[in-house]
Parts: structure tokens; C-alpha cells; sequence
């Protein structure tokens, strides 16, 4: 076996890490961690610490680590047959299983659903979709896509553009001139303090209006969000957000894009956080949850007013003219039907809903009267702590104070992985949803300790 000495030089001469400070990574000024193993919430390093990982990875393994039920079915469609491709009309049978058990979990007026890898590639083909369709329907101009400032959509081209954050443009001359952005619906963040939640509302939805107006309504095709912003700080909307949003949409002909590569299969406590909060979606981009990460899947779930003219579009056309190789990898929707099966059996969604709504009380409880402590919000199984100078006028930490990342290195060292979100002090947990209520305060406690031991 590999010296742990041996994969470190390894690592630092050879590997190129996603979102890392690649010089410290490379020098070896940062820590870095092998991790070897993990079950149920906890995963398992080369240094033999073992850590309650209370983001699941990357909002992912919803299920939790070592389920026999998924790897087994992994290596049965393996053995069988490990490969072969989606083109031109062929199939296997957990594909085809699969896109029945998607449908059957989607909201209604959806038709079929796309398999690709990753929710970045899901992405980019709803945006391939929305303009081939706007095509087909003739109207060539109509064609911007709007998303909000914070929002998060994946990090290509298209995506990384509709990713409302600046570390993900910043010298990647992003975002490309398709996409505009508009507020985000960040309450704790509202322009004046003095603003109602319902105010704000009318504030974005005015918001949106003028943009539409600004850009001209026959030049945008769609609007992409996800039901709560994750990435962009775990913010839940303010009640009737998207209903506003919905109006302001359908008067002006936009398509709605979900975004639910987090909460679609039960992190909000229901199984589509379409339904939770009432959103009368086009398409719907699925990912993580879809295989908590078993292997890697995602898909767009196209609804029946697009579906319709991606049919005349073929008829007109020939064959669609996108796919990907990997395109419902068997072994991607293997390991999908044995994760929804799990969810089902286990009542996944049922205690998304009910221990992330004991993490965020407890929570509240431990850190919300702190000083440096704005909002304590969540909404099902996820969960944000935002940090703050002053809580009286939510005055920011000057970034170079790093407290966040300060906060969840302490963590770490207690033995619970959060994660530092990348735009302002806020700690964001995603569990598993398979957390008991004797794990959640593990977390809560170690949370409290590491702000107390950091921030006093
Ligand atoms: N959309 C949302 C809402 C996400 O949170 C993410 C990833 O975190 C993506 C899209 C991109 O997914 P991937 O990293 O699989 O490309």
C-alpha cells in the first residue's frame, strides 16, 4: 500500500484540484485530505480522522455513505453490461426504468427527461433546448437567458455564466453576453431595512420587470433559479417570491428553468422543491440527488409545452442534433433506481422535512442571539449560518479576515465538515438525508464551539 508521504507528493506534483488555491496547493502551504472511506454520515481520511460530513459531500450523497443496496446494484449492471450508448433510440433497461421513476417523481406537464453526467452539462443542453425551440418557433431573437445575482448553475460556459458569483467569471471573460442577471432574493440582504418581506418581493419583481423592459422582452427566451439559492449562501425565498416571479414570466412568454440539482429528490422535505414552492417549471435540471453521487448522472426533465415543439423541430429537421457519449450510462441509472428505491424504503424525504427542521431549530437556538451571528435560515435538510461584524446593520467581515473558512477549518478539527460558501462569512450544512437528531446536534454543537472559539 501507498505511504501516506508518497500519495501527498503525488497529489501536489500531478493532481489538478476543482476550486483550489492551485500555487498554496502545489507549494503545500494548504492542507490537503485523502479520504479513504465512509458510512452512513461519516467519512474516513488516510490519518484515520473520522468526520461527520454535514455537507454530503458536495449537497450529494443524500442517501449517506455505504449503501450496499446502490454499490451492489453498480457492479450487477457492471457485470451485465457496462456500457452502451442512447443514440439514436437505443436503451437498456435501467435507462428506460429510470425515466419512467423520474416522471413518476416530477411535478405535472412534464414529458421526458434527458439523461447527461453532471449538473453543469444538464444545464448547458436546457439552454441548447430553450434556443433550438425558440428556433423552431421562429422567433430567432428571442434568445437571453435572465438568472439571479448569486445563483448557481454550474461552472462551463453557459453555466458558469448563469452562476451569478464573481470568482466564477473573474478572468474567465464570463458571463457571456447571452446572460443578464437580476436580484437575488436574499431578504437579510434587502436593499433598505426598513423593507417588508412582502415589499421585497415587489422590489424583485420590479426588479425583473425593468430588465425585461431595459433588454426588450422579444430578446429573452428564459429565466433560470433554483427553487432556494444554495451556492449563493443557502437562502430560502421570501413567501410568494415565486409566484411574483411566475406572473411577471408568463406575461412576457419566458420559460422557467428549475434548477434542482439540490433539492430535487427530497432535500426540502418534498420531492421536488418545485412543489414546495409552488413553480410551474419548463424544464427541470436534476443531478446529485438523482444517484447521491453513487455515480455520476444528472438530467433535464422537459416539459410537455417544449416537448411538443422539440417534436415538430425533428419532424422539420432530422434527428436532434446533441448528446453526450455517456448520455444514460447504464451504471449512472443503475445506481439511480437502486438510490430513489432507497429513498422511498427508507422515508428519506419524510425526515428531510422533519430532522432539518430539528437542525435549523437547534440551530437558532445555539447561535441565533450570538453577536456576530446575522441569520441563522434553512429550509428542509439544508441549513446557513451567516456571519456578520454587526448584526445591527449586517456589516460584512472584511474578506482578508477569512472567518468563515476560519470557522469551518475549527470544525474540522472537531470533527464536522460545513462549508465556508464562497461569497460572504456564511456556513452552509447540506446533510445527508438519512441525519438522526442525535447526529444534528453533533453538529450543532461542534458549530457553536468553533464560532465561540473563533468569534468569541
Ligand atoms: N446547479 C446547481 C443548483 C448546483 O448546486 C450545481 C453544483 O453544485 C450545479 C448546477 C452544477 O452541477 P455539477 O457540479 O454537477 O456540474
Amino acid at each position: 500500500m501507498l505511504t501516506n508521504d508518497q500519495l501527498d507528493q503525488w497529489d501536489r506534483e500531478n493532481f489538478f484540484h476543482p476550486s483550489t488555491h492551485l500555487a498554496q496547493h502545489a507549494r503545500g502551504e494548504s492542507p490537503n485530505r485523502i479520504v479513504k472511506t465512509a458510512s452512513g454520515v461519516y467519512i474516513e481520511d488516510r490519518d484515520g480522522n473520522k468526520l461527520l460530513d454535514a455537507f454530503a459531500g458536495l449537497y450529494c450523497v443524500n442517501v449517506g455513505y455505504g449503501r450496499t443496496e446502490i454499490s451492489e446494484a453498480i457492479a450487477e449492471q457492471a457485470k451485465e453490461l457496462a456500457y452502451y450508448h442512447a443514440y439514436v433510440g437505443h436503451g437498456t433497461e435501467a435507462s428506460i426504468t429510470l425515466a419512467k421513476m423520474v416522471l413518476d417523481r416530477a411535478p405535472a406537464n412534464m414529458s421526458k427527461v434527458y439523461f447527461g453526467l453532471g449538473g453543469s452539462d444538464a444545464n448547458e443542453t436546457n439552454i441548447k433546448l430553450i434556443w433550438y425551440y425558440n428556433n423552431i418557433l421562429g422567433r430567432p431573437e428571442k434568445k437571453k437567458i435572465i438568472s439571479r445575482w448569486r445563483g448557481y448553475h454550474g461552472s462551463g460556459l453557459m453555466t458558469g455564466s448563469m452562476t451569478g458569483l464573481a470568482t466564477f467569471h473573474n478572468k474567465f471573460d464570463l458571463p457571456l453576453s447571452q446572460v443578464i442577471h437580476t436580484e437575488a432574493p436574499y431578504y437579510y440582504r434587502r436593499p433598505r431595512r426598513n423593507m417588508s418581506e412582502a415589499e421585497f418581493v415587489l422590489h424583485c419583481a420590479a426588479e425583473l420587470e425593468a430588465l425585461i423592459a431595459r433588454e426588450g422582452a422579444d430578446t429573452i427566451a428564459a429565466f433560470i433559479g433554483e427553487p432556494i439559492l444554495g451556492t449563493g449562501g443557502i437562502v430560502p425565498p421570501p413567501a410568494g417570491y415565486w409566484e411574483a416571479i411566475q406572473q411577471v414570466l408568463d406575461k412576457h412568454d419566458i420559460l422557467l428553468i428549475a434548477d434542482e440539482v439540490v433539492t430535487g429528490f427530497g432535500r426540502l422535505g418534498t420531492m421536488m422543491g418545485s412543489d414546495h414552492y409552488g413553480m410551474r417549471p419548463d424544464l427541470i435540471t436534476i443531478a446529485k440527488g438523482l444517484t447521491s453521487a453513487y455515480a455520476p448522472l444528472s438530467g433535464s426533465i422537459v416539459g410537455d409545452r417544449m416537448w411538443q415543439v422539440l417534436m415538430d423541430g425533428t419532424d422539420e429537421n432530422g434527428p436532434i442534433g446533441h448528446g453526450w457519449t455517456y448520455s444514460a450510462h447504464p451504471i449512472g441509472a443503475a445506481a439511480g433506481i437502486a438510490n430513489l428505491n432507497l429513498i422511498d424504503k427508507l422515508g428519506l424525504v419524510e425526515n428531510a422535512g422533519k430532522t432539518g427542521a430539528y437542525l435549523n431549530a437547534q440551530m437558532s437556538a445555539a447561535l441565533g442571539e450570538h453577536a456576530n451571528v446575522g441569520e441563522v435560515r434553512g429550509e428542509g435538510m439544508l441549513c446557513a449560518v451567516e456571519l456578520v461584524k454587526d448584526r445591527d446593520t449586517a456589516t460584512f467581515f472584511d474578506a482578508s479576515e477569512k472567518v468563515a473558512p476560519r470557522v469551518v477549518g475549527e470544525m474540522a478539527r472537531l470533527g464536522v465538515i460545513a462549508r465556508a460558501m464562497p461569497q460572504g462569512d456564511i456556513i452552509g450544512f447540506s446533510p445527508p438525508l438519512c441525519l438522526s437528531e442525535a447526529e444534528a446536534d453533533i453538529v450543532v454543537e461542534k458549530t457553536a464551539s468553533a464560532v465561540k472559539s473563533v468569534l468569541g
